[in-house]
Formats: C-alpha cells, structure tokens, sequence
C-alpha cells in the first residue's frame, strides 16, 4: 500500500474488525451479539410515522427528547445524559475527551478490543492488566500502586469476551480508589444480569457509565448509544461532539430510539428470554465438553477441553454456523457464541454435536 500521505498516526493503527456480516441465507450469525429477536413493533411504527417531508429539516442537535427520556429511566438529570452514534461513538469521545491525558489509561487484557484502537487514535499511553488465572478482572490491580496511578481506567462489565461480570461492590472499590482519573464502564451486555452502576454515579465525579440500545433493546441497526455521568463530565463530552458533528442522531433513531425505552413491557420479556436461551445452550455445550464461562451477557464464551478454537470455527461455518474467535493466544481456543433463538442454538449443538463425533 502507498503510504506516503498517510499519518504517522494512520500508519501505526491496526483498526478493530468487527465481526463479519454476510447476508447469506439461511446461515446462523451467532458472531456479533446481535438480538435474536426484533425490536419492539412500537419502534417500527415511530419510524414509519416520522417518514415523511420532514426527512429535509436538520434533527434535533441535542436529542433533548430521547435525553429526557434516559433521564426519567435512571433517575438522574437531564445534564447527566449524553447520546451518540451507537456506544462506539460514545467511548471514543470519552477517550478523547477524559482519558490520558494525565497519566496511562488501565484496561484488561482481556477485553473490548475497540480500547487500544482508540489509545493509538488520540495518541494516549496505554497499559494493560491481566485477567486472573479464570477470567476475572482483579480489582486490586486497579488500584493506584507503589507510586503508580492510572490516568484513566476502562473495562466492561460484563466484560467482553467472556461475559463475566464484576460486582457493583468492586466496581465501586475501582470508582472510590481512584478520585485522580475518570473510571469509563462500559456497559453494552449489562441488562442480560449484571448490575450497573448509574446508581453510583451521583456520589462519583470520576464515574462515566457507558449503555447501548444495539444489544438488550435489539437496535444495533439504528446506533444508539449513551453516557451517564456528572454533568462537567457531560460537558466534556458534548464539547468533542459538537467540534465534530453537531447532528450524531438521525431523526429516525432519536424517534426510535424513544420508543423502544416506551415498551418496558417488550424489553423485559425478550431479555428473560435471552437469559433463558443462554442458560439451556451452556448445558448443551457442556454436554459436548466445553467449559464455558459464567456469562451474564447475550453471548457464552466457551473452549473445548480437547479440539482447537480455529478448526471448530471453520467446521461450524462449513455447516453455515457462524462464531466469533479471536487470535488473541490466551483465548484463541475459546468460541464466542451469541445467543440465538432456541433454533438457532439448537442448529449449533447439533453442527457441534455431527464435528465432534466425526
Ligand atoms: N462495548 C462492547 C463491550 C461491545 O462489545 C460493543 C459491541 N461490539 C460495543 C461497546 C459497541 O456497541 P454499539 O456501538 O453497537 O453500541
């Protein structure tokens, strides 16, 4: 490739790669945690209803209406809400805007793999902390150390891609221990049983919550993502946005978006179920000798205790099943594997099932 305009920033970046998404039919896409099931026919009659000679007006730039309804949702402030271009967006401005600037931002390494892109991007210092021998994130190592403090922390909880989640008590511990920096929680996976932390976030200044609509409310096609925190916080983030583009929400997903936090009902009943699917398919994958990860989130993270990752990946896709694995060596052996419908898990037992007793 001809490099020769690029940036030295371009030149050193190696962008995250989402997961795959080919339209072929009749294929089970258990790759990118997506919602099995449709939103909420509510959110389809608001966008039909907004689909008219409007479309030529601006939306609009503060998306106070979606705002106030978040608002009213977790208690808190209209000053306490910001919105962006799905939570993607949302956490790149929080790099940009919070984040390392006074020291290096802490992350696991094990983790959203979208957290060293954006360091590269905004050129911020970056340092990693392992998981434990099983998994799970360790608090005290997020706690300032031996003169070593962190100009920025972030994790997900549930972390991804292992869908364990970290106790509101620890998180809290995180929060508290370190007042220097902002602590961002990414909270994509968090209506699928972890609990979040927006209830902290009045006693924190340093607390920056991060939810999405893509997973739990089934809109990933529409980007819907926003941050709860204290309103300097808040500011901090509207300042980036607004140098950037001051119109992130179309007026389709504000209106959307509105309307899916309007059908509790809906919501509720597609997370139980969800939480349902997910656990029956874990039995099913023990069953074939997998170990599988306590996961509170849309998706189990598992690995065969005797077949490698990769060839079990290019089996399942021969079969038109299609998981997510990652080159990472830790996990590389590791499948993660979205919840489906009980169709689809049961299509992946049985593909499962056919490659391991070949
Ligand atoms: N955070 C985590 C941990 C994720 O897995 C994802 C989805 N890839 C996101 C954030 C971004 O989701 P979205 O931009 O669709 O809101």
């Amino acid at each position: 490739m001809d490099d020769r305009y690029w940036s030295p920033t371009v030149k050193r970046l190696t962008p995250y790669v989402p997961g795959e998404q080919p339209r072929i039919p009749d294929l089970v896409k258990l790759n990118t945690n997506e919602h099995p099931h449709g939103p909420s026919p509510r959110v389809l009659a608001a966008i039909q209803s907004e689909l008219d000679e409007r479309l030529r007006l601006y939306p609009d730039p503060e998306a106070t209406a979606l705002r106030h309804e978040l608002a009213q949702r977790h208690g808190v402030e209209l000053d306490n809400v910001f919105v962006g271009n799905g939570s993607d967006e949302v956490l790149a401005f929080a790099f940009q805007a919070l984040l390392g600037h006074s020291g290096p931002v802490w992350f696991p390494d094990v983790t959203y793999s979208f957290y060293p892109v954006y360091c590269t991007l905004y050129g911020l210092p970056h340092e990693t902390v392992p998981l434990t021998d099983d998994f799970r994130l360790p608090t005290d190592a997020f706690l300032p150390q031996q003169g070593r403090a962190a100009g920025g922390i972030v994790f997900a909880n549930p972390n991804a891609p292992t869908g364990i989640a970290l106790e509101l008590t620890e998180v809290e511990r995180i929060v508290a221990g370190n007042p220097q920096c902002v602590v961002l929680v990414d909270e994509a996976y968090v209506d699928f049983g972890a609990q979040s932390a927006i209830p902290l976030v009045k006693h924190y200044p340093n607390l920056l919550v991060v939810q999405t609509f893509s997973k739990s409310r089934a809109l990933a096609g529409l980007r819907v993502g926003y941050a709860i925190g204290q309103a300097p916080l808040i500011e901090a983030l509207r300042r980036v946005k607004d140098s950037f583009n001051s119109y992130p929400l179309d007026r389709l997903a504000q209106v959307g978006a509105i309307a899916a936090l309007q059908d509790e009902a809906h919501f509720e009943a597609m997370r139980l179920d969800v939480i349902a699917t997910r656990a029956s398919l874990a039995r099913g994958l023990e069953a074939l000798g997998f170990e599988v990860l306590p996961s509170q989130a849309n998706f189990v993270f598992a690995r065969h205790r005797e077949r490698s990752g990769a060839e079990l990946a290019q089996s399942l896709r021969e079969r038109k099943v299609l998981v997510r694995r990652f080159d990472q060596p830790r996990i590389a052996d590791f499948l993660r594997i979205t919840v489906g419908t009980r169709e689809q898990c049961a299509r992946l037992l049985e593909a499962l099932a056919e490659i391991l007793g070949g």
